[in-house]
């Protein structure tokens, strides 16, 4: 059999000894070796033991091996030593020093000769401390600690840390544990000396050459202890650095350089740095092994080392010690799913998976652990989603039935119309329409890139509630995109004879008044306006729909305030800015999606190109090229005034540059978000008039603005965009049937902003580019300030837990479907109102 020689090489070591003797002779050594090691620790002073010196031990021990079982060849030089030994307490310390080290290397290559070979691929380290964590019990002082005590409580945090503490929100315990790391250094990857590269973070076994401390001849400052490695593939020169004056004594150096005397088997990890000497580590963690195969007392060499988003005044070890004190207590963590569900998703408990998030014995577990508090994260999110969205449908809505004839509003509207709606359009208008006639209330949302033809497919909706006998509501995030949908609104309605108006801030008392009284009476139908429209004095005689435009800008309080009038309206939001599935789910979960996925025929694509700052009069070239063939262009600003700091050219700047000196032979008007409504509207129209041909604009035309006579459009500083929102801006180009043109200027140099910009050069395809742009600058940065309503996800990522986002979610609709109000699954429900009553205060999803 082929197994059998290797089996008896298992049972036999090379000396031909059985396990058991060579147990003996290994744990004898190693006794041994325990002495020298404190001995050389405590810097040669012949240690004092309970019952005898160190020397004494040694002579004893040297002159009575375990009889028979070592070479004759050792057991002569064993019996020198014992000699030697003898004389210890008359040597000198480097006498004493010599005969230590000696004993060392001798024991050392013992040891090798008996222990079996170790193969030459990757060591293997037993992890001591992650055996002894599963037993370890609280250390003592914070036995009475519960996941619920304060962190004050915890040994070794005081009042001063506490209250750093609390800066980061951490107040209990049980934040403390799930204060998740933002990143590990795998230490856990061993290697060989040869097989290092540079930039990897990884762990060697070796054996020291030798090893001095001197000061830097450069920095007095500076002390540097210096440690020659070898394994059996290679040589290495390992640093460590001390700073600071204390450390440079020739006292201090000395005993660190006796920690490491030639022969003894180390653990290093660190960083592995390239030079023009080879490989070494950058001041690594070094910890002495009782022998290669001896179990490790550190808790960071050779793993998975988390890594915190530190606060000041804590250093990183000290930060992990004492999450480290607290992780026994995560045992007790009360676990939220069914046993019998949690098997089926395969997922570890929470508290193993707390526990293996903070300490991981390697990478597999680490996945797993964060499998599981991600899919936490995005189960509770989903379950308030789905909750919400059920109550929402539980109140009662106006059936907005229509007869569906020839010629009714809605029908009608749509031959006025000079093309035929897309397949897209035409689908997502009938799932409205099948919405509407239900009694619940619709809750929907329309997708669409820029220009792809949403604002036509909400107006036939707003007939249809017409139609039916009610009034709809039109808001919109902006007066400016306000008075844009008014205006588009009263290219049709009024051949339709169906009354709409318009409701902002500008709005004249009287006006006002007017319009108010028409809502209560009824005759006014179609209401279009900014949040003016849900002020208290508004009161609807029947509302039976409300449009939202942009929905994410549109703060949640508001269009809840909005729905509160009256009976419970069907209520349809519309976004331009394309949200990948993942922050589609998250962020309206309690939304059905519609999707016009399909651009009006006709458009020539937009074509994007990047250019640098200096080479500006390119970009103004071709504005010039394009106003004289009698397009209109746009030049985008990303600020009002100039900021010194930020180095930007302002709107006002660039405007007078450009009407005084660049483009004397054209009109150039000025956009910005601190003229009054009259004032933005006024330059908007002479603009769409043709009477001033290039817009100088900051971002307020993002929204909606529509003129198709513009073909080009500049954007200055575009680095300092978001890619969705250069993407929309982009937009308001392109409307017509004229090829158009995008100019991004990229004054910066990094080579990301370059990369970031390249995309959209690339694509047009909105979802591809808001998918990138999440991963590039994750979500809160992709959907703006802190209105997006995003959740807090403390460790799950939008852009890459698509997958456990989907399980999350079929997994809530399955528990809520067989439990509706969460009665059996107590702990969920305790969590999920504990989350809403944390969100509360902040806008929060519709
Ligand atoms: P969005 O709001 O989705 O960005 P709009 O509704 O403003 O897009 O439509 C952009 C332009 O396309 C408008 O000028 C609109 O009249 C026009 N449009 C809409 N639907 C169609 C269609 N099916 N065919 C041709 N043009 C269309
Ligand atoms: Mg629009």
């Amino acid at each position: 059999m082929v197994a059998e020689p290797f089996r008896q090489s298992s049972n036999q070591s090379t000396q031909g000894l059985s396990t058991d003797q060579s147990q003996h002779l290994l744990s004898w050594m190693r006794i041994l070796q325990q002495a020298l090691t404190l001995e050389a620790e405590n810097g040669f002073k012949n240690l004092e033991g309970r019952q005898e010196n160190f020397h004494a031990f040694l002579v004893r021990q040297l002159t009575d091996p375990p009889s028979g079982l070592l070479p004759t060849k050792s057991q002569a030089r064993l019996g020198q030593l014992a000699e030697a030994f003898a004389s210890y307490p008359d040597s000198s310390e480097s006498a004493r020093r010599r005969l230590v080290t000696d004993s060392r290397q001798l024991l050392h290559g013992i040891r090798q000769e008996l222990e079996p070979p170790t193969p030459i691929g990757p060591p293997r380290l037993k992890q001591g401390g992650a055996e002894r964590k599963r037993q370890i019990p609280l250390p003592s002082g914070n036995r009475s600690l519960t996941l619920e005590s304060p962190l004050s409580e915890v040994k070794g945090i005081g009042p001063k840390l506490a209250e750093r503490f609390a800066g980061l929100g951490l107040l209990l315990v049980k934040d403390l544990l799930q204060y998740y790391p933002r990143d590990y250094v795998d230490y856990s990857s061993l290697r060989r000396i040869q097989a290092l590269e540079a930039g990897e973070a990884a762990t060697i076994v070796a054996t020291v050459r030798r090893c001095h401390g001197f000061t830097s001849p450069r920095n007095p400052n500076l002390s540097i202890l210096e440690l020659q490695l070898q394994d059996p593939t290679g040589r290495l020169k390992v640093r460590r650095f001390f700073a600071g004056r204390r450390f440079s004594s020739p006292a201090y150096l000395k005993s660190q350089s006796r920690l490491y005397p030639p022969g003894v088997t180390v653990a290093v990890s660190g960083l592995v740095k390239g030079g023009p000497y080879g490989m070494s580590f950058q001041d690594p963690l070094i910890e002495v092994m009782e022998s290669p195969h001896s179990p490790l007392r550190s808790q960071s060499i050779g793993r998975l080392l988390p890594v915190y988003a530190l606060t000041e005044g804590l250093t990183a070890d000290r930060f992990r010690d004492l999450v480290r004190q607290v992780l026994p207590l995560a045992a007790s963590w009360p676990e939220s799913l069914p046993e019998q569900r949690r098997q089926a998703l395969r997922l570890p408990r929470r508290s193993d998976a707390l526990v293996a998030i903070h300490h991981p014995d390697d990478q597999h577990t680490l996945k797993s652990a964060r499998r599981r508090l991600v899919f936490d994260e995005f189960l509770l999110l989903q379950l308030g989603l789905l909750k919400r969205r059920a109550e929402l449908r539980s109140c009662s809505a106006p059936v907005l039935q229509t007869a569906g004839r020839r010629d009714g509003l809605v029908a009608r509207f749509l031959e006025l119309l000079p093309f035929p709606l897309t397949a897209a359009q035409q689908r997502v208008l009938t799932e409205i329409e099948a919405d509407l006639v239900l009694s619940e209330p619709m809750a929907r949302l329309i997708q669409g890139d820029v220009g792809s033809g949403k604002t036509v497919v909400a107006i036939a909706a707003l007939l249809t509630a017409v139609e039916a006998g009610w009034q709809g509501a039109f808001m919109a995030p902006t007066e400016v995109l306000a008075e844009q949908h008014y205006r588009t609104l009263c290219c049709w309605l009024p051949q339709l004879h169906v009354s709409v108006e318009l409701l902002t801030g500008a709005t004249t008392r009287i006006r006002r008044r007017q319009i108010l009284d028409d809502l209560v009476n009824g005759s006014l139908k179609i209401l279009v306006g900014t949040h003016a429209l849900i002020e208290d004095p508004v009161a609807f005689s029947r509302l039976g729909l409300v449009v939202v435009d942009e929905q994410h800008r549109f703060g949640v309080k508001q269009r809840n305030r909005l729905l509160n009038k009256g009976l419970q309206p069907h209520l349809l939001t519309m976004t331009a800015t394309p949200i990948p599935r993942t922050l589609a789910l998250s962020l309206h979960g309690d939304l059905d999606v519609s999707q016009i996925d399909e651009l009006p025929p006709g458009r020539t694509p937009i074509q994007t190109q990047m250019i640098k700052g200096c080479d500006r009069d390119q970009a103004y070239q071709l504005i010039r090229d394009q106003v004289s063939r009698g397009q209109r262009a746009y030049v985008v600003l990303p600020l009002i005034e100039d900021s010194e700091k930020l180095d930007l050219r302002s709107a006002v700047k660039v405007h007078t540059h450009l009407s005084e000196q660049v483009f004397e032979e054209f009109t150039v008007g000025l956009l910005h978000g601190r003229l009054s409504s009259s004032e933005k509207q006024g330059v908007i129209q002479s603009f769409a008039a043709g009477d001033c041909q290039v817009l100088v604009s900051t971002t307020v035309v993002e929204v909606g603005v529509d003129v198709p006579q513009a073909s080009v459009m500049v954007i200055d500083h575009a680095d300092r965009f978001g890619l969705a929102q250069l993407h929309q801006l982009r937009g308001r180009v392109g409307r017509g049937a004229a090829a158009s043109h995008c100019v991004l200027i990229n004054d910066s140099t990094n080579p990301l902003a370059r990369q970031r910009l390249e995309v959209l050069v690339r694509s047009s395809d909105g979802f591809e580019i808001a998918e990138i742009d999440l991963r590039l600058r994750g979500p809160g940065q992709v959907l703006g300030t802190k209105q997006s309503g995003l959740p807090d996800l403390a460790l799950a990522s939008l852009a890459d837990d698509g997958a456990v986002l989907e399980e999350a979610r079929d997994e809530a609709q399955r528990l809520l479907s067989e439990d509706p109000n969460l009665t059996d699954h107590s702990r969920l429900k305790e969590l999920l109102e504990a989350q809403w009553q944390h969100l509360s205060g902040t806008a929060h999803l519709n």
